[in-house]
């Protein structure tokens, strides 16, 4: 069957067509810039990308370009409309309504709207998306595929923050957890690749990309993650500045004269290893700076394997133990020189890098510890828009 999947972003929307037999890529691409001009990118896979620029005042206009991509006579990857079987939906925010993905139905949608104040940028675009696409394809069957339902599996002692219990009762106040998606397929993947048994088997996943998370799942159910209410929590990112002391948005706020939204858009949006770097929050540029002997993009890059390596250890303790390790996400997958640093500081746990092939794996599937170390670590590249076309292929 074909899965169109959709990750609508407040003003950007990707796309994919993933055929679920040979779960092979049809065609794929995003529209950038909506409710601004609009831009449309289309790749047929085999084909050159093709751009676009169109008025795209809502995400009405962009779904509707992207269908009419899709079955383009000369470059669409589809010979009509019917041949899309479903719609799988990425949705941010399931609050604790949802556990798992589901077919998306009126009452789905009126839940999901219930759970936008705890993501008040994305989870409004999901529903646009989502209502787009029933127009425009009536009687498709769409999923919706949430960014926290894998992680609902965490006990009360690991989702509850220290703060007066009335703020769970009235708003719900804990911590989510998100990259649901990619942290429940990457630690599936890693025991079929090992030939593990997923069910006796304790994984950290450390999804490592613009925003990063860390995950403790033991036993297939995550029962730990870095990221909290909101993605600010946990490790040093991009751009945010994860784990502080809450004491800092006052100050901050009262000595630059801030409310609490300029400090907290300090906090999501200029922080991280970009705001302590002052260089960039791409590490491809943080390494070319540190090498030319910038002191600030070091810190930076130290800082961040750091905080990876905390949290490992601190998920150590709470699964009294690991297996494996596995680096994912467009840090973990292609920084050979991260995963060494953070790894450096795990030589307690009986680690040992094979030091050849983490240098020379960049986005494949490997284990890049040797044979007799005590804890087997792997690279696994992720895939989000395959585990919400093989979910949503599963629920339909
Ligand atoms: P997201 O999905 O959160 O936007 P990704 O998982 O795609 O992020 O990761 C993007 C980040 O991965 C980039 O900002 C960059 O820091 C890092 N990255 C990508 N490719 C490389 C590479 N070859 N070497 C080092 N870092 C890389």
């Amino acid at each position: 069957m074909n899965v169109l999947v959709i990750n609508c972003g407040s003003s950007s929307l990707k796309y994919q067509v993933i055929d679920t037999d040979s779960e092979q890529v049809l065609a794929k691409g995003l529209c950038e810039r909506i409710g601004i001009d609009g831009r449309l990118v289309y790749q047929k896979t085999g084909l050159d990308k093709e751009i676009t620029d169109a008025p795209m005042p809502t995400h009405k206009e962009a779904v509707s370009m992207v269908l009419e991509a899709l079955v383009n006579e000369k470059t669409g990857a589809l010979k009509s409309l019917s041949e899309v079987g479903a719609v799988g939906h990425r949705v941010v925010h399931g609050g604790e309504k949802f556990t798992e993905s589901c077919l998306i139905t009126d009452e789905v949608i009126k839940a999901v709207e219930e759970c936008n104040d705890l993501a008040p940028l994305h989870n409004p675009a999901n529903i646009i998306g989502i209502n787009a696409c029933r127009e425009l394809m009536p009687g498709v069957p769409m999923v919706g595929v949430f960014d926290t339902a894998f992680h609902q599996t965490m006990p009360a002692k690991a989702y509850m923050y220290g703060i007066p219990y009335d703020y769970y009762d009235k708003y719900k106040v804990r911590k989510y957890g998100f990259h649901g998606t990619s942290h429940s397929y990457v630690s599936k993947r890693v025991c079929e690749y090992a030939g593990l048994d997923i069910t006796k088997t304790k994984t950290i996943v450390c999804h490592l990309g613009n925003g990063s998370s860390i995950s403790a799942v033991d036993g297939g159910k995550s029962i730990d993650t870095s990221m909290g209410l909101t993605p600010l929590e946990g490790l040093i990112m991009g751009t945010r500045c994860g784990d502080i002391d809450p004491s800092v948005v006052e100050f901050i706020a009262n000595k630059d004269n801030l409310d609490i939204a300029g400090a907290m858009n300090v906090l999501n949006k200029k922080s991280g290893v970009d705001g302590i770097s002052g260089v960039s929050s791409d590490f491809r540029d943080l390494w070319a700076a540190a090498d030319n002997g910038n002191e600030k993009a070091k810190l930076a890059l130290d800082m961040f394997c750091y905080r990876v390596a905390k949290y490992v250890g601190s998920y150590v303790a709470a699964m009294n133990g690991v297996d494996d390790i596995v680096f994912t996400a467009g840090i973990g997958e292609n920084d050979a020189g991260v995963r060494e640093k953070v790894l450096e500081n795990l030589t307690y746990l009986g680690i040992t890098v094979d030091k050849a092939k983490n240098d020379a794996t960049h986005g494949d599937e490997a284990k890049i510890s040797t044979d007799d170390s005590k804890v087997a670590v792997y690279v696994i590249p992720t895939n989000e828009e395959l585990a919400i076309a093989r979910e949503t292929v599963a629920l339909i």
